[in-house]
């Protein structure tokens, strides 16, 4: 029996070779009809024998391009009207759907197949790409996703590249940015005096060979530019470090294959999975020992961040040479990576022997992605690269809102209807460079989203760049949330639970409705508002800001008020001038007062003889986590006690305990182990308390702490024990990445 049916497909189904996909499985199928892209998505009307039907239906399930995301299928029986062939129509009207643009993707298997056949016409050309793979978010301009409004728009094409692009049965049908070496862009490699060495070919096998010789490469990726040198050779590491002016913080690694990978790491399947994902992103996995790389890849820390090459150039890089490279954003700590030649070359020149550059532009610059997988789930630590924009999906619609996140690892983020466009991690806005993109990218996104917000929320923190640009630089009404209500709202929608929740939020530092710096708290809430259930007591930061580049002084802080003027005689003390710290300290000048969780870390690790003056963000509580390993042994004592309007978690019993073992002799390793116990028995037990006072059953975990693997996944299996249903982060980092999302739907619900 012949029928016909429409079908309407929702999600990320244009711009990635979906109608091609279609045509061939219709064709297969002996199915008439034809498929167009329309507002509201694909539209597809098939019409054949039943069974025809249903085995394209089924194709459309399970063998849709790679970078497809159907979200939904509806689907309406027609009466049949006996078509003769199967065709795809031009596009209706570019409507919502019709401009929606697709993450970039690593260089697919098909590509590189022909990209490593001598005899093909794109043999070694490091810009090879289909509608399978190649960049899309990055180096588009405006809506709808076509040719000129991307950085390909200066490129005709060859008539090759054209009867490609034309052709509804071609991979490359409608692949924006295809190009071969006779019609696109080319490499050049330049010294760091801008002078032009070599193009093509042999600009790529001179910065090979640079690698080799130990030199410091710049190259320019598909988000913005890397640096890179010969992971193996301490020397060039080393160097790199000096110049970029980053003396400690881990370097991504990228390896020339998996199997460099399993020799470097540790990898589980899910780990394995994502590094061959299309989204290529920075995998953290723990290291193998001998794993062969110079020991300043990755100092003080159990893992690397590893990646795959995700370009044609990386795999042109890695030809016969280094199996591993340092791939780090060139950046100067935390601004955004550059992300043109010009300011390449202006920035990059003290720290690059070369540049290695290409004439298709970045247009919106993305960092790697970096992910871990914990506690049965692959986890975003920076969400950008590969899966920006692609949206988050929450259980509520409303009006459109922008919201701008904080300050520090800063995203931003679009509602419209059900979806959340969070954009990728931007970094510090107190860099120029940081602020710019921020902007570029507010302006970027309302456009691909044809969005106008209704409403513009923000941080309570006055003096935040992007609270102050919400307030002084725009013009629709404004709303301020409070940093930890929006880590609980984030939880809360990621995971599409409407709530109220208790929140863990255990973070760093954001500011309080009492102008306090809040950052370890319990919170009873949901969206619509919150009740602030618990907190740890709050401690002074001696020097405010200087305290948490020099965890030292926040110990000597919490020390003091806790033992007055009888401090007791610990080892890291010796180290310092205390004097003026506690003189301070006893006036009250410049002490402002914090319940941080991070803090908190900061303070034991620096007591306990860890980390005094930290190089990189956290860099105390990193390696003091790595230290201990596990949060296996005997904890110290806690207490909760009721304060005026909420229990306070107390921090002087276990800093009691912190001293007596550090006094003892006992070593980092077990001080961290304990600490970690402690808090996972103190957190559960709140916790519980909160439940008894509130009969709800389900906790929320956010925060930057819990980027803590060992107190993650320790409180997560203690909390499940205790029967709490338990919502984490995934999707979004648990830091401040993740705010904006809180934010938005807090100030959609308030509207
Ligand atoms: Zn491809
Ligand atoms: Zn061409
Ligand atoms: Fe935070």
């Amino acid at each position: 029996m012949r029928k016909r049916q429409r079908l309407t497909v929702r999600g990320l189904v244009q711009g990635v070779g979906f109608r091609p996909f279609v045509y061939g499985a219709a064709h297969r199928h002996s199915l008439t009809g034809f498929v167009t892209n329309t507002p509201a998505g694909v539209v597809i009307e098939v019409e054949g024998a039943a069974e025809s039907l249903s085995a394209f239906a089924d194709d459309l399930a399970r063998r849709s391009p790679p970078l497809a995301v159907i979200q939904g299928i509806e689907q309406e029986e027609l009466a049949p009207i006996g078509a003769t062939d199967f065709v795809i129509r031009p596009s209706a009207e570019p409507g919502p759907m019709a401009t929606w643009i697709a993450p970039d993707s690593a260089v697919c298997a098909d590509c590189l197949a022909e990209f490593s056949d001598a005899a093909d016409r794109r043999y070694h050309y490091p810009f090879i790409n289909c509608t399978n793979c190649g960049p899309r978010y990055t180096i588009t301009a405006n809506i709808p996703y076509d040719r000129p409004f991307t950085s390909m728009r200066g490129f005709v094409m060859c008539p090759a590249c054209q009867a490609e692009y034309d052709d509804p049965a071609n991979r490359r049908f409608h692949a924006q940015p295809n190009a071969c070496p006779a019609c696109g862009p080319h490499l050049e490699l330049r010294d760091a005096a801008g002078e032009r060495l070599a193009g093509a070919e042999e600009a790529a096998g001179l910065a090979r060979q640079a690698l080799v010789d130990g030199r410091i490469v710049a190259v320019k990726g598909l988000g913005g530019f890397h640096l890179a040198v010969d992971a193996a050779c301490a020397a060039a590491v080393v160097r790199l470090r000096q110049r970029k002016g980053r003396p400690a913080k881990p370097l991504a690694v990228m390896v020339a294959d998996l199997a460099m990978a399993h020799r470097l790491c540790h990898l589980d399947q899910a780990e394995i999975a994502a590094l061959a994902s299309p989204a290529a992103p920075i995998v953290l996995a723990r290291k193998r020992p001998g794993h062969g790389l110079a020991d300043a890849v990755a100092p003080g820390n159990d893992m690397f961040g590893i990646m795959l090459p995700s370009t044609p150039l990386h795999h042109l890089l890695f030809h016969g040479v280094c199996p591993a490279l340092v791939m780090t954003s060139a950046n100067f700590s935390e601004e955004p990576l550059c992300a043109d030649n010009s300011e390449a070359l202006r920035r990059l020149a003290g720290i690059a022997d070369l540049l290695l550059l290409h004439d298709r532009d970045i247009y919106l610059a993305n960092d790697d992605s970096v992910v871990i997988h914990l506690a049965g789930a692959m986890r975003q630590v920076r969400r950008s690269r590969g899966y920006v924009p692609q949206p988050v999906e929450i259980d509520s619609s409303g009006p459109p809102v922008l919201a701008v996140g904080g300050e520090l690892k800063n995203t931003i983020c679009l509602l419209r209807e059900d979806q959340a466009l969070v954009s990728q991690h931007l970094g510090d806005l107190k860099n120029p460079a940081g602020f710019g993109l921020f902007k570029k990218t507010i302006a970027h996104l309302g456009r691909i989203f044809t969005t106008v917000p209704a409403l513009v929320v923000h941080d309570l923190h006055p003096g935040y760049l992007s609270t102050r640009w919400a307030l002084e630089e725009q013009e629709i009404p404004t709303l301020a949330v409070q940093h930890h209500h929006a880590h609980l709202a984030a939880c809360l929608a990621e995971n599409r639970f409407s709530g109220p929740a208790i929140g863990l939020i255990m973070d760093g530092a954001g500011l309080g409705t009492d102008q306090t710096i809040w950052g370890g708290e319990v919170m009873i809430g949901d969206a619509a508002g919150y009740e602030r259930f618990a907190s740890f007591t709050p401690m002074p930061l001696p020097g405010g800001d200087r305290a948490v580049a020099e965890p030292w002084r926040a110990a000597l802080g919490y020390l003091h008020t806790i033992f007055g003027d009888h401090l007791p005689d610990l080892p890291f003390l010796a180290g310092h001038a205390i004097g003026p710290v506690l003189e301070i300290l006893a006036k009250d000048l410049n002490c402002p007062k914090t319940t941080s969780c991070g803090r908190l870390f900061d303070a034991v690790a620096a007591m306990s003889g860890g980390c005094q003056v930290i190089g990189y963000e956290a860099q105390g509580a990193i390696e003091f986590m790595v230290a201990g390993g596990s949060a296996e042994a005997l904890p110290f004592e806690f207490s909760l006690r009721s304060g005026d309007d909420r229990l306070i978690m107390e921090v002087a019993p276990m800093l009691h305990g912190v001293v007596a073992a550090v006094q003892h002799g006992e070593g980092l390793a077990l001080i961290s182990r304990r600490f970690h116990r402690t808090l996972v028995l103190l957190l559960t037990e709140v916790a519980r308390q909160a439940r008894q006072a509130t009969g709800l059953n389900t906790v929320a975990l956010s925060g930057g702490v819990f980027q803590n693997q060992v107190l993650f996944t320790a409180l997560l299996a203690e909390l499940n024990q205790a029967g709490f249903q338990v919502l984490t982060h995934a999707m979004l980092p648990s830091g401040d990445g993740c705010l904006s999302l809180g934010q938005a739907v807090i100030g959609r619900r308030a509207l």
